[in-house]
């Protein structure tokens, strides 16, 4: 006789968060101190969730999270000069006073995932092959398996923080209608690597030719198509270089990884690689709908990414500590009111960032390596425009820069025809998540969609 299947471990939570990144774990974490029982669940073995090389971060963003900025040995520099080079590197512009600190995502995880284990958050790694189970178009539980056992975890929040592939947003039909997944077109391939620097004064060349120093980030955007971008920033011991490159994932250009080949290639004074990796970034603007009855969305899952640089950690993280503060009070923490109070939040307080740099990020994919050289030759793309991006904030050249960045315009109208959209719609994206509504109406909200896909595009 064969013994009967056993019964699957049940595990009951407030809220089940799947996805131990730093969207995921921040989430967790600021659930818990309001109060709420979580499990947060990942697929990978202990200790290795999220992003596993080094991000650029900034402090607001940190503090609007609720969390301490990185500091050494998770923060690996902070801020100094930038220099932005044109595709040709016949442009260049210097902003002096960076406000990006770049961090080792692998130390950041570490923190975030012993203060959520300090919290009282249930961290359980190694759970594969996750199922939703839907009742009534809202989910009730998921299954998965540890070490071949199946666990039931059963919550009245669900929480996807799974990234980019969104399992949970994808198998809840509901939420799957409004957040079609990203196509190519919309996806960077980026890696990041930290190397060994070989030979001193080959570094010593290359920043002598670039006219940077020791520690100072060095941006040659344009390089393999109008997205595209490759950092070096040799380190002030000159021992490491840190290497960060990205380009669309649709072809044409190659990969991340085929641009970092050529950028080592191109550079034989980089050694060995000390860590480091690489994935693809949802470059979109953030969906219309972020959560639904049972279920929300955080960090890439929900496309929080700043698509012109590819920037998710921020507002990921921020919107953590959103779903936190829009949820603590409910009794039901995936209820509708909550769930909407969630993404109205959200998107009438980082819609209108996202929006914009989302125009931004299509603005230059449409130039290309050739318009881009034209944008830095035409002064129109200097400090009063760059340094709002670096900070991940909305912004405007001074009133009187306007008149020569028109002049410029004016004089290469093929420029003007891309860039001027943008601007419009970088403007109109303020507006129009001010109009996003507050209550729950799915009438509303579709009204408000269609306008958002003219306005802003699909
Ligand atoms: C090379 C590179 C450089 C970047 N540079 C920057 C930068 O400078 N600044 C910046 O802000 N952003 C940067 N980004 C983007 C940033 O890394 C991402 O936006 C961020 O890591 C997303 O965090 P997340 O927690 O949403 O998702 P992830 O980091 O993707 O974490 C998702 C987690 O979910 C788990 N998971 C996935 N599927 C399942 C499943 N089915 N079941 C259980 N668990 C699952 C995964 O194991 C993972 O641990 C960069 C990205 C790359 C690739």
């Amino acid at each position: 006789m064969t013994a009967p299947p056993r019964a699957p471990e049940t595990v009951r939570a407030d809220v089940v968060v799947v996805g131990a990144g730093t969207a995921g774990t921040q989430a967790a974490l600021q659930l818990a101190r309001t109060g709420r029982s979580v499990v947060l669940v990942d697929r990978r073995p202990a200790g290795q969730g999220g992003a596993r090389w080094c991000n650029g971060v900034v402090a607001w963003q940190f503090a609007r999270a609720g969390l301490a900025p990185p500091q050494r040995p998770e923060l690996r520099a902070d801020g100094g000069p930038v220099h932005l080079l044109s595709p040709s590197r016949a442009h260049r512009v210097r902003i002096d006073d960076s406000p990006i600190a770049e961090a080792d995502m692998r130390l950041l995880g570490q923190r975030l995932w012993s203060d959520a284990e300090a919290a009282g958050v249930d961290l359980r790694w190694g759970v594969r092959g996750i199922r939703v189970h839907v009742e009534w178009g809202r989910p009730r539980a998921i299954t998965g398996s540890v070490d071949g056992e199946e666990v039931r975890f059963e919550a009245a929040l669900f929480v996807d923080a799974s990234g980019r592939t969104g399992v949970l947003r994808d198998a809840v039909p509901a939420l799957a209608a409004w957040c079609p997944p990203a196509q190519p077109a919309d996806l960077c391939s980026a890696q990041h690597l930290i190397l060994e620097v070989d030979d001193a004064d080959g570094a010593r060349r290359f920043l002598k030719e670039v006219e940077a120093e020791p520690g100072e980030a060095v941006d040659h955007l344009g390089l393999a198509g109008g997205y595209s971008v490759a950092v070096i920033r040799v380190e002030e011991s000159l021992e490491e270089v840190s290497v960060l490159v990205g380009t669309l994932a649709e072809g044409g250009h190659g990969s991340g990884p085929d641009l970092m080949r050529r950028i080592r290639h191109e550079h034989p004074w980089m050694g060995r690689s000390v860590f480091g990796g690489g994935a693809l970034i949802p470059l979109r603007r953030t969906y219309d709908r972020l959560a639904v009855p049972g279920l929300a969305l955080v960090g890439d899952a929900g496309a929080q990414v700043m698509a012109v640089h590819g920037s998710g950690i921020g507002f990921g993280l921020i919107a953590g500590k959103v779903l936190a503060e829009a949820t603590a009070g409910h009794v039901d923490p995936g209820s509708p009111e909550a769930m909407w109070a969630y993404q109205a939040r959200y998107l009438r307080e980082f819609g209108p960032i996202l929006g914009a740099y989302d125009a931004f990020r299509r603005m230059s994919v449409a130039l290309g390596s050739d318009g881009v050289e034209r944008l830095f030759a035409s002064g129109v793309f200097g400090p009063s425009l760059i340094e709002p991006g670096l900070h991940q904030r909305l912004g405007s050249p001074p009133a009187h820069e306007l008149a020569g960045h028109a002049r410029a315009l004016l004089a290469d109208r093929a420029l003007a025809a891309v860039v001027v959209p943008a601007l419009v719609r970088a403007g109109a994206s303020q507006l129009l998540y001010r109009a996003y509504p507050t209550r729950p109406s799915e009438r509303a909200l579709r009204t408000w969609s269609r306008l958002a896909g003219v306005v802003l595009g699909a």
